[in-house]
């Protein structure tokens, strides 16, 4: 059963009672009649976001302009997630449009239906708090992963756009975002799903080092040049696909976040400490890393091929450590990834990797994406030889680079490298 869009009647305030009301009738139906959530009839192709971080107050005060253009005819509303933001004013065209605001769901009744493509821009100020999303202490704060918590905005990884952030920061503060820094504000120029837009600030001690090109920074007490530069050269010799930036930060702060966003990954700062003593401990720096070839160069193109993200970023991981410390590292780096796997099967909670029933973001994670994902990996590469498995993976990267991906795409790549139907291994194991 498909759900279609409803149709909704005109008149102020209705649209958006509709819409609630829809969006409950939905929400009750049992989940082999949903499965994943429809996109929203619009995409989003840029935020301008201007943000005015208060650490004192542990608050954001911010300004976004959002740029969207309709999928549909007569498009009537706009639903954004905003978490546990505050709103206080929204504008179209200078004019203040009827709005309805909870359950971390704005929603926006346009001055006039709008036609299929057509473009339609909204302003919306707001004040963000902390949340889950975004992490504040008396000397910095950051994001991670939910945006939604510090930017209203189409947080879906179908909806991908480009973004502007512009930061005012405390003073003496050191900053980091996503993306290119152009002298004033921070720009992501590809399109790019909202929960790898992020930011971090704060009192945070710098470093920097050039390698091939690229600048690798580093806030925060940690000494990772050296095997951050090892990953570099690795992953890019694996995939056949350069690191894609000019910079990649890594960030170590407070707290526990592991979080990939563009050209930028925060730790936490007991992760740098760790490596201080045990510098053998590369998994978590390996990881993230690969999250810019695969979540940031190639990106799943919803939360239902999670998997091409995490179990490619868990298996790169693995294949460093077999790089740097030898066969034994990644069998038993591939063991772990099985163990937790097996923990799963023998609970009853296995699922295809590519996972089409999920209804929130919060059902796309645990062990399943990273580590059953990792652990079909390490058995396709011993059921395809090195050679074939290598040459799949960079034809999967050349061929998708910057694009949306879904488990297809990798089965396909897969298929031509080896000259073979893979139909019944992908069966198996990813659908
Ligand atoms: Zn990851």
């Amino acid at each position: 059963m498909k759900l279609c869009w409803p149709a909704l009647p005109d008149g102020r305030g209705s649209v958006a009672k509709a819409w609630l009301a829809f969006a409950a009738f939905a929400t009750a139906l049992p989940a082999t009649l949903t499965g994943a959530p429809l996109p929203r009839p619009y995409t989003v192709e840029h935020y301008d976001v201007h943000v005015t971080p208060d650490l004192a107050a542990q608050r954001i005060a911010g300004e976004v302009t959002i740029r969207l253009r309709s999928q549909i005819d007569r498009l009537d509303a706009i639903e954004l997630d905003t978490g546990s933001l505050e709103i206080l004013r929204v504008l179209e065209n200078q004019r203040a449009p009827y709005f309805e605001h909870n359950g971390g769901r704005l929603i926006i009744d346009l001055a006039t239906p709008a036609h299929k493509q057509e473009v339609r821009t909204l302003t919306i100020r707001y004040i963000a708090r902390a949340a889950k999303g975004l992490v504040f202490y008396t000397d910095q704060v950051y994001t991670s992963f939910f945006t939604h918590d510090w930017l209203p905005s189409n947080d879906r990884p179908d909806d991908r756009a480009t973004l502007r952030l512009l930061i005012d920061p405390p003073p003496h503060a050191t900053v980091a975002a996503s993306g290119r820094f152009d002298g004033t504000a921070w720009l992501v120029e590809s399109p790019t799903p909202p929960f790898l837009f992020a930011f971090a600030l704060g009192d945070f001690a710098e470093s920097t080092t050039q390698i091939d090109g690229v600048t690798l920074r580093t806030l925060g007490k940690a000494n990772v040049s050296a095997p951050t530069a090892e990953v570099l050269h690795f992953f890019a010799e694996r995939t056949g696909h350069a690191y894609p930036g000019a910079v990649y930060t890594q960030v170590f702060t407070h707290g526990k976040v592991e979080q990939e966003a563009v050209g930028l990954t925060l730790l936490p700062e007991s992760y740098g400490e760790t490596l201080a003593t045990h510098p053998e401990d590369l998994w978590l720096l390996a990881h993230e890393f690969a999250h810019q070839w695969y979540a940031v160069g190639i990106q799943c193109k919803d939360w239902s091929d999670f998997w091409l993200n995490e179990g490619l970023a868990t298996f790169m991981a693995d294949a460093f450590l077999e790089h740097r410390y030898g066969k034994t590292r990644y069998a038993q780096e591939i063991e772990r990834s099985r163990t937790l796997y097996e923990a799963q099967v023998a609970q009853g909670k296995d699922r295809p990797l590519s996972y089409t029933e999920w209804q929130t973001s919060d059902q796309v994670g645990g062990a399943i994406p990273y580590h059953k994902g990792a652990w079909f990996l390490a058995e396709l590469r011993r059921q395809l030889t090195d050679e074939v498995f290598w040459a799949g993976i960079r034809l999967y990267t050349k061929d998708h680079w910057n694009t949306a991906v879904v488990s297809n795409d990798f089965e396909r790549a897969m298929d031509t490298a080896a000259h073979k139907d893979l139909t019944k291994l992908f069966a198996r194991w990813v659908f």
